[in-house]
């Protein structure tokens, strides 16, 4: 059901360091999924408003790749200020597009704004290296140079933080920016870019557009546009490796997931099931960190299925705004339908359902897009649930006997992003985390998040490039190398 709400708003560009509200485009609508009431209307940039935006960052790029890193990383450390000062705002807006709880907010603005914090490094991480003598009277140095236009494309559930591993560390290297965030939730980044501008940003460096496949397209497209990184399903991220490689662009494209928590027997239960709670349902399992197959390994089934399905029945659901909420609604009605859609197939392939979301009460008025947690036993490998990427509060349980097992089954899996394992046993913990197919390991930690100084590496269908988001990798991407030999007469 859909609300009206008092204060609808058009979202704008912000292109050439002005703040525009464009007429007669496309356009989406942002909801508070929380009431399902209409916040604002996205206008979708056309091809005319993407060429313009690159234009404008061009002509930007050749005067920013020019002022020194030093005085780059200066306008990041007024923004890290602002971002300090208005993080509570930042939160709260967060929470009212993508339907989050505030303290899940309140992280992610944390994580949004380490990612400053890095970037603020730039003076000592875009060091090149130096060896003189070489050759007799001849000295050797390489260099890091920025490349020029940049796009970034992000999701909807992380409007905060993911944004941040791109934008930052690509001006402090010296390049111009594009931002097209998820139209679904535009206010956050919106936000962010205002304080980016109030921190005295040159006109131009930053530029920031909003749409759906066709404003993605244009932007693909541009010849000017040197660099893509984006942040999505699987599917786009291919789409936006492949059309954007083929042009000779630089892409970074990190795709979707189905992560597997693995539980030994001689797991610590109690501290297991907090961790695992806050994998499968924290953010409503809208993370591609998210714990989506649980694996007990031999008798740990009993003991932690018990505790698990109590913990989960016990679960606040409700608006993430109000205090005392542990799982917020789903992002969109459109979502919330899909996601239910797997609890149909769980059921209909066999599975047996331990909790089920429907059984919820949070928006029983008929407002919202709330779908409580669900956990399947006794799923298959083979089964739906199993195997593809829910991207909402449903665990399926997959028991097997042994170590080796599991192993078996994670690494047949082909997304490669995130898993976990519970154990005691430092032998069991360092034999999956080397044996296993996967880019990010947590051990007795449920979501294995790298913090801003690693990069965030997913493998296999989870991320299609060479270097990855944030950390030292986003140097890389951002920048090129020269090696310079140089004799003197
Ligand atoms: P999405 O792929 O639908 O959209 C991502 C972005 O791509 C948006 O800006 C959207 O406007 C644009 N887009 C959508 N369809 C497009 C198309 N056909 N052509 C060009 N552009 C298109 O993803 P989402 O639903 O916003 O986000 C959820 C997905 O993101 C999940 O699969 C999740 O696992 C993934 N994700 C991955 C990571 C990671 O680090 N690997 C992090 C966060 C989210």
């Amino acid at each position: 059901m859909i609300a009206t709400d008092t204060a609808v708003s058009t979202v704008g560009f912000y292109i050439n360091g002005a703040w525009e509200q464009p007429a007669g485009r496309a356009q989406g609508t942002v909801t508070n999924p929380a009431t399902g009431a209409v916040l604002a209307s996205v206008p979708y940039a056309n091809d005319a408003d993407v060429d313009r935006a690159v234009r404008t960052a061009h002509d930007a790029f050749l005067k920013w790749r020019d002022v020194p890193v030093v005085d780059r990383v200066q306008v990041l450390y007024r923004y890290k200020a602002l971002l300090d000062k208005h993080a509570a705002d930042v939160a709260a807006i967060l929470t009212r597009e993508n339907g989050k709880t505030i303290d899940d907010s309140k992280a992610e603005v944390r994580r949004m704004i380490q990612m400053v914090e890095v970037a603020c490094g730039m003076p000592s991480l875009m060091m090149g290296d130096a060896l003189n003598d070489v050759a007799p009277g001849i000295d050797c140095k390489s260099i890091r140079q920025p490349i020029g236009v940049c796009v970034g494309i992000t999701p909807f559930n992380f409007p905060a933080m993911v944004p941040m591993w791109m934008h930052p560390f690509a001006i402090a290297c010296g390049n111009s920016f594009i931002l097209k965030p998820s139209e679904k939730v535009p206010l956050t980044p919106t936000r962010a870019i205002e304080l980016l501008h109030d921190a005295g940003l040159p006109a131009g460096v930053l530029n920031l557009l909003h749409g759906g496949k066709e404003s993605v397209d244009a932007l693909l497209r541009h010849p000017l546009v040197k660099a893509v990184s984006f942040v999505g399903s699987t599917p786009v991220a291919k789409y936006i490796y492949t059309t954007a490689a083929a042009q000779g662009k630089r892409v970074q494209a990190l795709g979707g997931a189905k992560n597997h928590l693995i539980v030994m027997a001689d797991a610590d239960m109690e501290k297991t099931v907090e961790a695992i709670i806050g994998s499968a349902f924290g953010a409503a399992g809208e993370r591609c960190l998210a714990g989506s197959v649980l694996v007990p390994v031999g008798d740990a089934a009993g003991p932690l299925l018990d505790l698990l399905v109590k913990r989960t029945k016990g679960l606040t659901v409700g608006d993430g705004a109000k205090t005392g909420v542990e799982m917020g609604p789903l992002v969109t009605s459109d979502h919330r339908q899909r996601v239910d859609g797997y609890i149909d197939k769980g059921i209909a392939e066999g599975a047996t359902p331990l909790v089920n979301g429907r059984d919820c009460k949070a928006g029983a008025d008929g407002f919202g897009f709330f779908l409580g947690p669900t956990i399947f036993d006794h799923v298959t490998p083979g089964m739906t649930i199993a195997r593809e990427e829910i991207f909402g509060p449903v665990l399926s349980v997959i028991r097997v006997k042994t170590l080796d097992d599991a192993i078996e089954l994670v690494n047949r899996s082909p997304y490669g992003n995130a898993t976990a394992i519970f154990t005691s046993s430092g032998k069991s913990a360092r034999e999956y985390s080397s044996r296993c197919e996967v880019g990010m390991v947590g051990v007795n930690v449920g979501v294995a998040a790298p913090m801003a100084f690693f990069p965030f590496t997913g493998w296999k269908n989870s991320f299609f490039g060479d270097l990855h988001a944030h950390g030292k990798d986003a140097v890389g991407f951002y920048t090129e190398q020269k090696v310079i030999m140089s004799r003197w007469f």
